[in-house]
């Protein structure tokens, strides 16, 4: 029996003969179901189509690894490493040999995470393929459409590995989160922030969503909510879910600027021109 998997979000749902009547996260508000339906796929049905891992180096100590062509909503994982393991995060719905080879070349896991409940994917598989623990927010938890006992919940900050901290920002889930890597950007530090914080295309500013493909905004607490949770960290740079934009210097800066002009609009306070 098959790991069903969403063809809209590429999500996994438990092996089962025969795929769920609706997936879970495309029907709520934040997600969409295709006008055509929804449609199921597998892991195996993926490769044959012709889908491929893509592994990059974005800067040392991280690794991207993607799918092509891309497959879903379009997200690729990345690789923390640090001398007493690895953490990935953001995991697309689409794996294989090539992706799992690059890791164990890296190191392995310690753990896999995610952002929020969009970007877990394949996460129980690549669990299962290294013995690594599922980090999931307690908030969010019951959005894994596929249990297993591998999950631990954490709330607030976790320190997890030298220099690597999950922190929860909440905002477009309650759970959402960032990991804050202290020696990434030579040092100057990074956050891998999915959709928690949302680097925009010009790579000069972020915004928050509620929904991205819906156009949904959040409100002014979150939104604080959001910036302060990151702020007692050091950080230059962010990437967000996809290969780009990444937002490449000034990030701390750049987060304030931003979080301070969305709620200028919210409030109706923003000098247009
Ligand atoms: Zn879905
Ligand atoms: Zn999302």
């Amino acid at each position: 029996m098959p790991v069903w998997i969403c063809a809209a979000c590429g999500n996994h749902y438990p092996e089962a003969a025969s795929p769920p009547a609706v997936c879970v996260i495309c029907s709520d508000e934040r997600q969409w179901v295709p006008p055509t339906g929804q449609r199921w796929t597998t892991i195996a049905e993926l490769g044959a189509a012709g889908h491929r891992a893509e592994v990059r180096e974005l800067e040392p100590g991280l690794l991207g690894i993607g799918t092509e062509p891309p497959f879903a909503i379009g997200q690729r994982a990345l690789l923390v490493r640090t001398a007493e393991g690895n953490l990935l995060w953001d995991l697309p719905g689409f794996v294989d040999e090539r992706a799992f080879q690059a890791v164990r070349d890296a190191g392995g896991l310690r753990a896999v995470s995610a952002s929020h409940p969009h970007f877990y994917g394949a996460i129980v598989e690549w669990s299962h393929a290294f013995d690594a623990e599922i980090l999931l927010p307690g908030a969010d938890a019951a959005w894994l459409t596929r249990p297993d006992p591998a999950v631990r919940t954490w709330s607030g900050s976790l320190p997890l590995l030298p220099g690597v901290t999950l922190v929860q920002c909440g905002g477009h889930f309650a759970g959402s989160a960032v990991v804050h890597w202290a020696d990434g950007a030579g040092g100057a530090g990074v956050l891998l922030s999915g959709d928690t914080i949302f680097v925009t295309p010009g790579e000069d500013r972020v915004t928050f969503v509620r929904s991205a493909p819906n156009r949904l905004p959040l409100p002014e607490r979150a939104v604080r909510g959001v910036v302060e949770a990151v702020r007692p960290y050091r950080f230059d740079r962010i990437y967000g879910g996809w290969w780009g934009p990444v937002l490449r210097s000034d990030a701390h800066r750049v987060v304030e600027r931003s979080a301070e002009r969305y709620v200028q609009w919210l409030r109706g306070e923003a000098p247009a021109d």
